[in-house]
């Protein structure tokens, strides 16, 4: 679930707590990630804290740790209170630690000598090569935009929204798309990712998202969720369908 915003929103609250910090020990709280543990040689400094499309970088002087949170993983900075249930890896510093939480346990931390993952540019930045790159591609727009290796950073809830608000139907063709389409939904992918940053990110009905200090994220999607509700332009009920293996709402009067 944690996209694009929640994980720079992650990643922006720990940089300052860490950056510089040595990291002096990982404890596995979760066999599974035993192996982590034992292949970090440590104390290492921290040179960086960034993120790449949905991955979260720790930089260290001779290793690279990486995070991916997948469906309901966080982390959390941690001084004093007990550690919370469904913590999967404790990352101790001098002056607190960084926790690995993950109730469904399906997110990742590996250490890697360089990044190594396929990813496409960043939903952040220039989107220009849209363009091309659609015109390409016979797949249903969504189901493109989930693609990391087309465009990294959007999950099932921002390009819904992104959709919604350009005013594309799902399902169409990614190369169906007309010039004054691509440009929309250029515009509508920052704008959608720039509200979803303000805003700290989504928690969703499920609670799982929170930023490293315990805050819920305060966006409020359009489309995303609210099958039979009606929608926020015109009042239709918001349509839900399967789209590649993914929940996928839409309404169906704006997108076309
Ligand atoms: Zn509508």
């Amino acid at each position: 679930m944690p996209e694009l915003p929640e994980v720079e929103t992650t990643v922006r609250i720990l940089r300052p707590k860490v950056l510089g910090m040595n990291l002096l020990a990982l404890q596995a709280l979760d066999p599974a990630l035993a192996p982590v543990a034992k292949l970090l040689p440590l104390p290492q400094p921290v040179q960086g804290l960034t993120r790449r499309g949905k991955y979260i970088l720790f930089q260290l002087s001779e290793k690279l740790l990486v995070v991916h949170l997948r469906m309901s993983g966080r982390l959390a900075w941690h001084e004093k209170e007990p550690i919370p249930d469904h913590t999967r890896l404790i990352l101790a510093f001098p002056h607190g630690a960084v926790l690995f939480i993950d109730p469904r346990r399906l997110g990742t931390v590996e250490v890697q000598d360089g990044f190594s993952e396929e990813l496409g540019p960043d939903a952040l930045g220039d989107l220009s090569f849209l363009e091309e790159a659609l015109k390409e591609s016979r797949a249903p727009i969504k189901v493109w935009l989930l693609d990391q290796r087309n465009i990294a950073g959007l999950g099932n809830i921002y390009a819904a929204e992104a959709l919604f608000l350009a005013g594309i139907d799902p399902r169409r063709r990614a190369s169906s798309l007309s010039p004054q389409e691509v440009s929309k939904l250029k515009a509508a992918i920052h704008q959608v990712l720039h509200e979803a940053l303000a805003a700290m990110g989504t928690t969703l009905f499920d609670k799982t998202y929170r930023t490293p200090v315990g805050e819920a994220g305060d966006y409020e999607p359009r489309v995303y969720g609210r099958e039979g509700l009606p929608c926020k332009v015109c009042g239709t009920p918001i349509e839900r369908i399967e789209l590649g293996g993914r929940g996928t709402y839409f309404c169906p009067h704006c997108q076309k």
